[in-house]
């Protein structure tokens, strides 16, 4: 079965039988993804092995143009909470180890858990990613879904967090439901290494250890209700050409047989983590430029799924990974238990991993603004039902663009009024100014304008 999902003696002579492509098969291949429509994976493979500037060049633009098309200029906004960093896994790359005894070990209590809320929705996030090691008294699906339910009670009069993503380690399809069952949007969970023989090096104990529990996951939530996941590699642990390759499999695998595959694809890179050997000596170091690559190569290869970017990356990749298919990114991040206090916790002793983009959530709205993006805090899709296969339906012919820009605008134009300082306010409203001229559909415009007045008067969480 798990051969089926993984075939690693295909990959390996896909990558060796594509390493000799002419310049017009690439453009071929380069072209056939324009349409949109994805691409086999053996044309995946062609495209890992070109290495020529101009061939990557193109790649890249193709990208660029495929991730306008489909998600124009609109980026999603989320900060990640870490509630516990407990864990009895001794994973060779994370700060959370078991075996990292100068770690200071942390799991916040459910007041913790709304202060930290607080701090997030005054910043002017909606979007929350809900973080924690695996640990079966303090991380359990219990506490999971007791830690949910506390991050949707908080309200203040302007604001609240309106979507929860959870990346937790794999659950029973039980505990799954109980987590379900609070309102969950996007189960997340990386394969870490689709390789077997790198993955049993990396995790040598705990549950984590088990590579079939890990792998088929996806499959158990999806049996618990839920159809939103999330797919991601940690990129640096073995060679990228194998692992973009063995992903793109898994999503394959995933659409034939539950009829789905993932929302999301992440694209973590190691950083560096405390007393964690695989982040100190990375086993397969990606440089920038392999990495813009392999971006824009899954741009190419899955369309429609959106990519997320972490604030692992540094300000100056991060403008660059976004004109390349990147559609959501953190922002203002924390990787400890009770990081958004202003408190003696923000220490890297209690750090998962060192962030790379250190900027306030403004400074990032500003910047993207400034730039030409929409910042996007929407939550309309998940709470309209539009999710899993209802999204891909809805997705795929491109009809998308009608819901997620107007939505996009409403919830940019509430940060603005709320939360924004002056400086963005001003370079924000402007870009709103510009976008709804933009509209060609007249109707569309109305619309929007409509939904915008509306939130300028005061009201709030309005989506189509
Ligand atoms: N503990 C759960 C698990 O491992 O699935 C869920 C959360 S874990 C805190 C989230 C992700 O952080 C991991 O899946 C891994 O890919 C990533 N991560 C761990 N160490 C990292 C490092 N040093 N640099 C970048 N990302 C890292
Ligand atoms: Fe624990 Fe997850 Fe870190 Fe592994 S990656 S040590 S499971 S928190």
């Amino acid at each position: 079965m798990f051969k089926e999902i993984i075939n690693d003696e295909k990959i390996f002579t896909l990558i060796e039988e594509t390493k000799d492509y002419s310049v017009s098969e690439i453009r071929v291949i380069i072209n056939k993804a324009l349409q949109k429509k994805g691409l086999s994976l053996k044309e995946v493979a062609a495209l890992l092995n070109v290495k020529t500037p101009e061939l990557t060049s193109e790649i890249k633009t193709a990208a660029k143009k495929i991730k306008e098309e489909i998600y124009g200029n609109r980026i999603v906004i989320f900060a990640p909470m870490y509630v516990t960093n407990e864990c009895i896994n001794d994973c060779l790359y994370c700060g959370f180890r078991c075996s990292n005894k100068e770690l200071k070990r942390r799991t916040l209590s459910i007041d913790e858990i709304k202060e930290e809320t607080n701090l997030l929705t005054r910043m002017g996030h909606k979007r929350v990613l809900l973080v924690c090691g695996e640990h079966p008294k303090y991380a359990n699906a219990d506490f999971v879904a007791e830690a949910v339910r506390a991050v949707y009670s908080q309200k203040d009069s302007k604001n609240q967090i309106r979507r929860i993503n959870v990346n937790v380690a794999p659950l029973s399809v039980d505990d799954f439901k109980k987590i379900k069952k609070e309102g969950i949007g996007t189960y997340q969970m990386f394969q870490e290494t689709y390789h077997r023989e790198t993955y049993e090096k990396m995790h040598p104990s705990g549950p984590k250890s088990n590579y079939e529990t890990r792998i088929t996951a996806f499959e158990k939530a999806f049996s618990a209700g839920i159809d939103d996941l999330g797919a991601g590699v940690l990129f640096g642990l073995f060679d990228y050409k194998y692992e973009v390759l063995a992903m793109i499999s898994h999503c394959e695998y995933l659409e034939k047989t539950i009829g789905v595959g993932p929302h999301t694809i992440s694209v973590p890179r190691i950083e560096p983590a405390l007393n964690a050997p695989a982040a100190g000596n990375v086993p397969y170091p990606i440089d920038d430029e392999e990495f813009m690559k392999l971006v824009a190569i899954i741009r190419l290869a899955v369309p429609y799924t959106g990519i997320i970017l972490s604030t692992r990356e540094t300000q100056q990749l991060r403008a660059k990974l976004i004109h390349l298919g990147v559609s959501q990114v953190s922002a203002g991040s924390k990787t400890n238990p009770g990081g958004y206090e202003e408190s003696e916790h923000n220490m890297p002793d209690e750090q998962q991993f060192a962030v790379g983009d250190f900027r306030t959530l403004d400074e990032v709205i500003k910047d993207l603004s400034q730039n030409g993006f929409i910042p996007s805090f929407c939550t309309g899709c998940y709470r309209t039902g539009r999710t899993g296969i209802d999204f891909m339906a809805i997705t795929k012919p491109g009809l998308i663009q009608e819901f997620c820009h107007p939505n996009a605008l409403v919830t940019f134009k509430e940060y603005l009024l709320d939360y924004a300082s002056e400086e963005t306010r001003n370079i924000g409203e402007a870009l709103i100014r510009s976008e709804l001229e933009k509209f060609t559909n007249n109707e569309a415009r109305k619309n929007a304008e409509k939904m915008i007045e509306r939130t300028q008067n005061g009201e709030r969480d309005i989506f189509c």
